[in-house]
């Protein structure tokens, strides 16, 4: 069975180019042009995942988000936000609103297609932190769950107890954008008053361990960071 995509989007031809790709990946593509009608849609049948466009005319796209978190039938639907202000980024894949990941205006529609089926496997693999294999690997970067132990090449890297969960984090979800926030909440806990440069500061450290391997994690500025693909 293909997966059903649908793309709210109200410029009729950004939402032409994304249902044509879509389509040629295989997808199939149900269309919205507003919120009004991505909502009825969703209530009528839930697709395998939602392409969102943020401004839309009648109501935003964060508004639709927040609604769909809210109900017990579409909480856990994928989300892909399209956004043309990269100063929303980090809301829209925050707590707040939980995004599963987001392009940016403009974009390719190669990319799109690689941020959908990426989504789709994650969200097809079942709760993320159950199925995180035990021994996770990436060119020369090793990382051993179950004995903690973290291996370039023949070199073993000592790392501190958050730099080893920060690199689990990210090296279990190859390509997916990890805000900040979320990186703070999972590996410290959301009751500790620790501030975003707290990531920065460990993240830089992580990387200096880990030599060459550490430009496999890659920055995304004013947002978070992201695992090589
Ligand atoms: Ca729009």
């Amino acid at each position: 069975m293909n997966a059903r995509i649908l793309v709210v989007e109200d410029e009729p031809d950004i939402q032409e180019l994304i249902r044509y790709h879509l389509d040629q990946a295989g997808y199939h593509v149900e269309t919205a042009s507003d919120g009004n009608a991505a909502l009825h849609a969703l209530r009528r049948r839930r697709p395998s995942l939602l392409v969102l466009d943020l401004m839309l005319p009648d109501r935003s796209g964060t508004e639709i988000c927040r609604e769909i978190r809210a109900d017990p039938d579409l909480k856990d639907l994928p989300v892909i936000m399209v956004t043309a202000r990269s100063d929303e980024v980090d809301r829209l894949l925050g707590f707040e609103l939980g995004a599963d990941d987001y392009v940016a205006k403009p974009f390719s529609p190669r990319e799109l297609t690689l941020r959908v089926r990426s989504v789709l496997r994650r969200s097809s693999a079942g709760p993320e932190a159950a199925d995180t294999p035990e021994v996770l690997q990436h060119d020369s970067l090793t990382l051993d769950t179950a004995r903690h132990r973290c291996q370039v090449a023949d070199r073993k890297v000592e790392l501190t107890a958050k730099e080893f969960q920060l690199l689990r984090m990210l090296m279990s979800r190859p390509g997916r954008v990890m805000s900040r926030e979320r990186l703070l909440d999972e590996v410290w806990g959301p009751d500790v008053t620790v501030t975003l440069r707290t990531i920065d500061t460990h993240m830089k450290r992580l990387r200096e361990k880990l030599g060459d391997a550490g430009a496999l994690i890659h920055t995304i500025r004013g947002v978070g960071y992201r695992f090589t693909e």
